[in-house]
């Protein structure tokens, strides 16, 4: 095959000095040594660049995209713990979802969702897929579907599509929700999370007391793992 035949020639590369350069027909491709280091690089920001499509998939709020446990505001030595356990449940997660549910409760301005968000980011690094869901947005998707006219789903559509991801962060589950049915919706969705032995991280204002009041957790209680600060 004479024509698709590769010819080489000498160069002086200005990065690398004397380099041999390969051609075909009258195309020339440069030091070999630079065209090596560009596909690395490009190599490395497509991983980057995939790291952060996961990272987006999370769905989390902008204010906690780019968080890290290191920029969690520390002001006594319970919220050094807070931050150890933290950490090693993130650790853990990353390894298995065989690990209990996670309660992060405390007032607002505390940081919960701050950890949690430093939670799935740290785990989607290491490719454990992780979904955001605020409790308000859940609830309006529910409502939606309740709308026979406008739903595109199904409410038992939906609590099967959270049901089923495999690390689910409930925020601010508890603000606002008084109505009896909306307390039966969450404990269905987070006993079939249970079930499938899905580990779900909540974040709430209520104590955990106070939470299991509202949402019927008898059978799980004791696989929560639970924080106060
Ligand atoms: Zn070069």
């Amino acid at each position: 095959m004479k024509l698709l035949s590769m010819k080489s020639r000498r160069i002086e590369c200005s990065l690398h000095g004397a380099q041999i350069e390969n051609g075909v027909f009258d195309r020339w491709f440069g030091c070999q040594v630079c065209s090596a280091q560009a596909a690395k690089l490009i190599e490395l920001e497509q991983k980057e660049k995939s790291k952060c499509e996961d990272i987006d998939r999370i769905g989390l709020p902008k204010l906690y995209r780019n968080v890290s446990f290191k920029d969690w505001e520390k002001t006594d030595n319970r919220q050094i713990e807070v931050l150890k356990t933290t950490l090693s449940y993130a650790q853990k997660l990353s390894q298995t979802l065989r690990v209990p549910n996670l309660v992060l409760s405390g007032n607002s301005g505390t940081g919960k969702t701050h950890l949690a968000a430093c939670i799935a980011r740290y785990a989607t690094r290491k490719l454990v897929r992780c979904t955001y869901l605020p409790s308000a947005s859940f609830m309006s998707e529910i409502r939606l579907s309740w709308d026979f006219k406008f739903r595109s789903k199904h409410d038992f559509e939906i609590i099967e599509y959270y049901g089923r991801v495999p690390v689910l962060i409930i925020d601010e589950l508890g603000i606002g929700d008084s109505v009896k049915s909306q307390h039966d919706l969450w404990s269905f969705l987070i006993d079939q999370r249970y079930r499938d032995l899905l580990p779900t991280i909540i974040t709430t204002n209520l104590t955990v007391t106070e939470l299991q009041a509202q949402i019927t957790l008898q059978r799980m209680h004791r696989r929560f793992a639970v924080q106060f600060y």
